[in-house]
Parts: C-alpha cells; sequence; structure tokens
C-alpha cells in the first residue's frame, strides 16, 4: 500500500483521514528541494513553517484533539497519515511538530482548565511551540534517575536547577513539559543520590521564566533543523499554578504522553523507509531505461522486493498501533514493537538503497543519505530500541 495514489487508500482509509493526507500533501509540496536541503545543512528551524502548519488553512498544529480547545478533532490514524508523508517528503518541522503533539498530550490528560485554556489554545494555533523535557546528562533510558531538582519556596512557587539535554525544539520553544524531582525541604539542598529522593512531578515552564535558560546547542548527525539542545534551570522560578498533576506524578504524565509519541514515531519512520523506498526505486527505473542495468542485475530486483515488504510490514504494524489509540484501547507493547520495526526497517532500507545506487545514494537531492542519517535517531529517542525490546518482553512475560 505505497500512498502514492488517493485512490489507492480508499477502503483502507477514510475520506475524512484521506483528506488530511492530502493537506500533508499540499503542505510537503509547498516546500522546495532546496528548503528541504537547507533546513539541515544549515541547521535551522522553520518556524515560519510550523506557523503555516499550525495556520487554519491545515489546522496540523493539534491535529488528534478534540475541538474543544482549538484542536483539529482528527483521529490518531490521521496524524499518522501526516507523519508518514513528512516522513517521506523529509519535511523541516516533522520532528517539532511530533514533539508540540507529544507535549500538549499531559495538558490534555493532567492539566486544569486554567492551564488547558492558557497554552492548549496558544498551541493549536502555533502561537506557542512546546517542547519535552525529560532527558538528562545521566537520565536518559533511565528516566527514574533524574537529578533535576523542584523545591517549594515560602510563597508556595517553584523552584527548578538542572539541566535536560537533547531537547527537540529546544532554542525554538515556548513552553516545556519538564520533569523535575521534587524535594521535602524548602532548604535548596539537592538530592545526594538523584534516584533516592523526592517525587518525579511535571511542571510547565515557560522559555520566559525567570532562571531559564537554553544551554548547548547540537550539531548533530541527523534531525537537524530542529534547534536540539539542552535547557538549563538556575533557580528557575515556576509559579505554583504550572505544577501538572499532582506531586509524585511526573513519570505517570511522561510516560503517559511516550506511548502515542511512539505511533507518531513510527510513522515517521515508515514515511523515511517509503521515501528511501521511492528514491532508489526512481533511479534504478532510470537506468533500466537507459540500459545502463538490467531489471534483475545482482538480485537487485529481490532486494527491493524485500524492502518494500518490510515497509509494507512497517506501516501495517503502525497504523494497527493508531487504530487502538483511535478505539480507545491504546496498547504500550503495540506502540513499541510498530516504533522499534518502524525505525529498524527505516534505517534497513535507507542502508540498503545506498547499497544499491552506490554513489548516486550519497546525493543529497534524493533524500537517501538525509534518512539514513535521520534514522539513527528513530532507533534511539522516546526510548531506545533495545529498551522497547525489554518493555515487550516483559509485557510477555508478566
Ligand atoms: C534527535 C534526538 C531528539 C531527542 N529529543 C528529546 C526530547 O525532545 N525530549 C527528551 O526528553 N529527550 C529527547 N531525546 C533523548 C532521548 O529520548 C534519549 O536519547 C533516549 O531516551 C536514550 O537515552 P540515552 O541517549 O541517554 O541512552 P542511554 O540510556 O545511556 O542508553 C545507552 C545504551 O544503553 C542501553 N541501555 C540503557 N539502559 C539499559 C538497560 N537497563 N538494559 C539494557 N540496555 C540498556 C540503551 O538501549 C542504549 O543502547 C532526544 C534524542 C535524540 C537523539
Amino acid at each position: 500500500m505505497s500512498p502514492s495514489s488517493t485512490g489507492a487508500l480508499a477502503g483502507k482509509f477514510n475520506s475524512e483521514q484521506i483528506g488530511w493526507l492530502e493537506k500533508a500533501r499540499v503542505f510537503a509540496r509547498g516546500i522546495t528541494q532546496a528548503e528541504v536541503i537547507a533546513s539541515d545543512k544549515e541547521n535551522v528551524f522553520r518556524r515560519d513553517l510550523f506557523e503555516k502548519a499550525c495556520s487554519p488553512e491545515f489546522g496540523l498544529g493539534s491535529l488528534p484533539f478534540p475541538t474543544t480547545y482549538g484542536g483539529s478533532g482528527g483521529d490518531y490514524v490521521s496524524f499518522s497519515l501526516v507523519n508518514e508523508e513528512f516522513g517521506r517528503r523529509c519535511v523541516p518541522i516533522m520532528s517539532s511538530l511530533g514533539v508540540h503533539v507529544l507535549s500538549q498530550e499531559p495538558i490534555y490528560r493532567f492539566g486544569n482548565d486554567e492551564q488547558k485554556n492558557k497554552y492548549l489554545m496558544a498551541a493549536t494555533s502555533g502561537k506557542m511551540l512546546a517542547a519535552f523535557g525529560l532527558t538528562e546528562p545521566n537520565a536518559g533510558s533511565d528516566t527514574a534517575a533524574i537529578e533535576t531538582s523542584a523545591k517549594i519556596d515560602a510563597a508556595g512557587n517553584y523552584v527548578l536547577n538542572g539541566t535536560k539535554t537533547f531537547i527537540t525544539s529546544g532554542a525554538s520553544a515556548d513552553f516545556y513539559i519538564v520533569m523535575a524531582r521534587l524535594l521535602d525541604s524548602t532548604d535548596g539542598a539537592k538530592p545526594e543520590s538523584g534516584r533516592k529522593s523526592g517525587q518525579i512531578t511535571a511542571f510547565i515552564v515557560e522559555r520566559n521564566f525567570a532562571g531559564f535558560a537554553i544551554g548547548q546547542k547540537f550539531d548533530m548527525l541527523g534531525m537537524r533543523g530542529y534547534s536540539t539542545c539542552e535547557i538549563v534551570f538556575n533557580d528557575c522560578l515556576v509559579p505554583k499554578e504550572n505544577l501538572l498533576g499532582a506531586h509524585g506524578e511526573g513519570r505517570k504524565v511522561a510516560l503517559s504522553s511516550l506511548a502515542k509519541g511512539r505511533v507518531t514515531i513510527a510513522a515517521q519512520c515508515v514515511g523515511w523507509a517509503q521515501g528511501a523506498l521511492d528514491a532508489c526505486l526512481e533511479s534504478l527505473q532510470r537506468n533500466y531505461r537507459d540500459g545502463i542495468i538490467s531489471a534483475d542485475a545482482g538480485g537487485m530486483a529481490a532486494k527491493l522486493g524485500d524492502l518494500a515488504v518490510q515497509t509494507e510490514a512497517a506501516r501495517v504494524l503502525t497504523f494497527q498501533a493508531a487504530r487502538l489509540i483511535d478505539a480507545k484501547e491504546p496498547s504500550v507493547t503495540v506502540a513499541a514493537m510498530a516504533k522499534t520495526m518502524a525505525s529498524d526497517v527505516a534505517m534497513k532500507v535507507s542502508t540498503e538503497a545506498m547499497n544499491v545506487l552506490g554513489m548516486d545514494g550519497l546525493n543529497p537531492e534524493l533524500l537517501i543519505e538525509r534518512i539514513f542519517r535521520d534514522a539513527k535517531a528513530g532507533q534511539i529517542y522516546e526510548g531506545t530500541n533495545q529498551i522497547q525490546r525489554m518493555l515487550i518482553a516483559r509485557d510477555l512475560l508478566k
């Protein structure tokens, strides 16, 4: 089911879902190849494209959320179709948009009316870009090890200290969902051994709060153009109104949205795999036509068939995970399976596409080498694939 024509999708998706895919295609077609390459090369976040995606014309900023707080009222299958298309075309804002949606989820689930009115409406319209701050220099896979601390001051507000790292949209966002360890005492002492003391608690932190700073920016191998960086809290003052959920609910807040986020990542990875496959096919067809190589040279036909099978299998699993979300039966395990398989497939297809095309595979205009670099991150973020496999096994064994 290569989603190359919407006709081929009838029966698999309803007209509303196909409508969202069409919107994503129109959006992607509005970005030139030169812009796609520049965002990667220059490592610059395209705020203008993010705002365009959130405009009423596209309504992608809060696609899978109800209309109550300005969401578009679409389902998760539709959002996955958009993400697949954005991955396929390497749309420069794809990852920031995914994280923007991921960061709204905790506010929908744990926020109060004031927080929803203030942050969701602004996020929906693209007035505010949201980011998600969980990972720290000493706490990646092991989220229970976070050391960023929060203490309550005399006025009942919170004072945060610590550093979050590898934060997508970090240098561009307007607010952040931040998990910190709430200390019992008000004397400001940092937890002696990060994991022993304090309850992990979630906060909404605005970039203009006193004591908030942007730290080191990263010039990464892949996933460039997302202003990924450290965010730093130096006695950062967070008003008591910005506590998200209850004290000690921070991991619940974080993990609940990651289960959906992994389906978003899976859809992006399917798009990458499809994008690499598209480019590989186009290039080979040209070579066949020009008589440069014969159709089955070097087992290429079998190789291509194999890559197409794997891409389709990853797609089926990804949309199964999305459909479970829409059926209000989200499965953390199926989401983990989809994210693991789709990111491994994206890595495999882009690697094999380069093997098949040789030098051509390294041409930035074909996007294969870009996908190859980006796909590596797909295997790492929102939980490494090794950890996902452990979670799947744990679910089987329980
Ligand atoms: C491009 C990019 C964007 C990101 N964006 C964000 C963001 O917006 N917000 C955010 O909070 N984070 C973000 N991250 C961080 C990301 O979620 C972490 O990189 C990820 O959770 C893995 O943590 P780590 O890199 O510290 O690896 P580690 O946890 O140090 O793992 C290193 C290796 O050890 C393995 N390992 C770890 N623990 C175990 C175990 N118990 N058993 C077996 N193997 C284990 C891992 O699988 C991995 O192979 C981003 C990362 C990248 C690369």
